[in-house]
């Protein structure tokens, strides 16, 4: 984790710069990227966002993956966008089983077999491996000089597998305008941060007025 990271502080996650952002490197889009410094595969599950009820798709080109990877620097390798573009597809199906099995993990279901497969599939891909560094600090690294992409989809995939081996408290904020993975400090923690339970219980009330 790189400095600067917010990850367990979830109510500053939506204050000051978004993260990987510096004074002196402006993000382009800063409001596409304030969900980062979560575990790596909830980030790229988080690629996607809600505005009000509808999901709105952050990853519309190849350009846009590059950005994310470049906020992601230090956990995955940089996508180019040329490359990025040509299996943007490819990117979404894989996005798709990541939540699949994300959503299973928050909800105490089994994995289901399809997602489980794909994970796998990419994580025997581009074998990681830890590496001890002086010090005593670890690092995952990729084993070859594998395709930058299929790098991070070995990443990504290896982090989900690893927040399921480890039952980690992953949450789904449900809320209007959110609907994004984040790590719970408690199992009882619903809401990512104090302004999604609000309008969500705005939205609630709202609905039972309509009714
Ligand atoms: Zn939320």
């Amino acid at each position: 984790m790189s400095p600067g990271r917010s990850r367990g502080q979830t109510s500053d996650r939506r204050r000051g710069l978004p993260t990987g952002a510096t004074p002196d490197r402006p993000d382009p889009v800063p409001h596409l990227w304030e969900w980062l410094g979560e575990p790596l595969a909830a980030d790229f599950a988080n690629t996607t966002k809600r505005r009000a009820s509808v999901e709105v798709e952050l990853l519309l080109r190849g350009e846009d993956l590059e950005a994310w990877t470049r906020h992601e620097r230090g956990r995955a390798p940089e996508v180019r966008a040329e490359a990025a573009g040509a299996r943007l597809e490819e990117v979404r199906a894989f996005r798709a089983d990541v939540r699949a099995a994300l959503h299973a993990l928050v909800d105490g279901e089994p994995v289901p077999r399809a997602a489980a497969e794909a994970l796998n599939a990419r994580v025997r891909a581009v074998p990681l491996v830890t590496e001890l560094r002086a010090g005593g600090a670890t690092e995952l690294c990729a084993l070859g000089v594998p395709d930058p992409l299929d790098e991070l989809f070995a990443r990504v995939a290896h982090s989900a597998i690893e927040l399921v081996r480890t039952s980690s408290l992953l949450g789904f904020c449900d809320a209007p305008s959110c609907g994004q993975f984040f790590a719970r400090e408690r199992a009882n923690k619903r809401w990512c941060s104090e302004a999604c339970g609000t309008r969500a219980r705005v939205a609630r009330h709202a609905g039972h007025r309509r009714a």
